[in-house]
């Protein structure tokens, strides 16, 4: 006998989405996380519901334009040298899935992960009683330089090969749109059947209550390690030891920081991103607007105008860089003319592959670990449906989609 059928070590997006299928299922469950539910990187995020976002950061342009993306006064990336010298596995692994063919073929896998992403999320929605916190507004990505314009064909081209729906604009639809963007817009496209979460945390605390409703169980401690055994894992907080019969590893951007389930070895790195918000500013916008040279969104959400993205590689414990903060109060002003100061900014953790798929799948070295993290920019988006297949693997079902691709022993290095 065990304590629990299964047990979840992360209470983010894609652990809370576990534990609420888990239970739905009729699974006792625990959740193990020694902070509230949505306090990581799921805190903070633009809240798209990014359906149509399946090409990879990786992507060949970023070999080309690596000068400018590193040593640019505006680059919405931000490189440390000292991290990436400590950590070449994961800078080579990238940069060599940069290649046209990688690229490609990570969209595909993407893609088609994406293609299931309201099936796993809306059910959650629903049972959460959180459809109040969802709007389908659209997305609109701007384009404000004629060489980012043209730069973007590529990507269009693929994302229509693989059936994303999205419109052309003029500049002055663009413009009626969203009436007061100050950018220049070379480009702009709209995706009209996206969606966004006005407060992503509130929505991971409203599928906790209800999870716990359900009566599922919450344990605020830190999963230090774990055993698997035939047929169970002894999991260890550090005040006690509980056994479940499957431990499911959700735990973001510290996913490899949890001795014996399988994880030590993995290239995990942490894509950092930034938020601030301007509480009296939502007027300015009434969708998600991504600006493509800026490298990111500007987003109304219940607590103000969000703007959030781009990209430092960096250690995961280091505190936020006042430099990339100052970086998109300049560019949102860019965005929008004269901002205030924000009200609140925000450093989250994205957990990264070199490959920037997910990791989802059983453990290699064991049938009661299932590894769910990894899901880089596209959390929000993929946690419902990554819950769902963790819960399938618990139940040693085959899931309804082919996630071969994201297993854990794949191979990183692709030169
Ligand atoms: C600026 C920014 C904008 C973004 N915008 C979007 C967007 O618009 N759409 C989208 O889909 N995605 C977006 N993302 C990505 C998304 O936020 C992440 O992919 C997602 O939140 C990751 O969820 P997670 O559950 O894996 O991790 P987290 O939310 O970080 O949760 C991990 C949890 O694990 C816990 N934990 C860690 N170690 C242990 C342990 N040993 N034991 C127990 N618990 C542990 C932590 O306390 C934490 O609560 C954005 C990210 C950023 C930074």
């Amino acid at each position: 006998m065990t304590d629990y059928d299964v047990a979840i070590a992360g209470a983010g997006i894609v652990g809370m989405s576990t534990a609420l299928w888990a239970q739905r299922r009729g699974h006792k469950t625990l959740l193990v996380d020694p902070n509230p539910p949505g306090s990581g990187a799921s805190f903070g995020n633009a809240g798209t519901l990014a359906t149509y976002a399946c090409l990879p950061v990786n992507d060949p342009s970023v070999l080309t334009s690596l000068p400018a993306l590193l040593f640019g006064k505006n680059s919405p990336l931000a490189i440390s040298y000292r991290h990436a010298l400590k950590n070449p596995r994961w800078m080579l692994s990238f940069l060599a899935n940069c290649s046209a063919k990688r690229s490609h073929e990570i969209s595909g896998e993407l893609a088609r992960l994406l293609s299931h992403a309201d099936a796993g999320i809306n059910p959650l929605i629903d049972e959460a009683g959180a459809e109040d916190l969802v709007v389908s507004a659209g997305q609109l990505s701007i384009w404000s330089s004629k060489s980012g314009a043209d730069s973007a064909a590529r990507g269009l081209a693929l994302r229509r090969s693989h059936g994303v729906l999205f419109e052309e604009l003029t500049t002055e639809e663009a413009r009626t749109m969203e009436p007061h963007l100050a950018l220049p817009v070379a480009r702009a496209v709209f995706y009209p059947t996206a969606r966004h979460i006005t407060d992503p945390q509130e929505l991971v605390r409203r599928m906790h209550e209800r999870f716990e409703e359900l009566g599922g169980q919450t344990l605020a401690q830190q999963v230090q390690r774990a055993t698997p055994e035939a047929d169970r894992v002894m999991i260890e907080t550090g005040a006690e030891t509980i056994q479940a019969g499957k431990l499911v590893v959700a735990s973001g951007a510290f996913s490899g920081r949890i001795p014996g389930v399988g994880t030590d070895r993995l290239p995990l790195g942490t894509e950092r991103g930034y938020h601030l918000m301007f509480a009296s500013e939502a007027h300015r916008i009434s969708r998600p607007v991504g600006w493509a040279e800026g490298g990111f969104y500007a987003v109304p959400m219940d607590q103000g105008l969000r703007i959030a993205g781009t990209v430092e590689i960096d250690a995961v414990h280091k505190p936020a860089n006042p430099k990339r903060i100052a970086y998109l109060k300049r560019r949102a002003e860019d965005m929008f003319g004269n901002l205030p100061q924000p009200d609140s900014h925000w450093l989250g953790r994205r957990p990264t592959m070199p490959d920037s798929l997910p990791v989802i799948g059983t453990s290699p070295e064991s049938m009661n670990v299932i590894h769910a993290f990894g899901h880089q920019h596209l959390g929000l988006t993929l946690g419902g449906i990554t819950g769902r297949i963790a819960v399938d693997l618990v139940e040693g079902r085959q899931p309804n989609l082919d996630i071969s691709g994201f297993r854990s022993d794949r191979r990183f290095l692709r030169l």
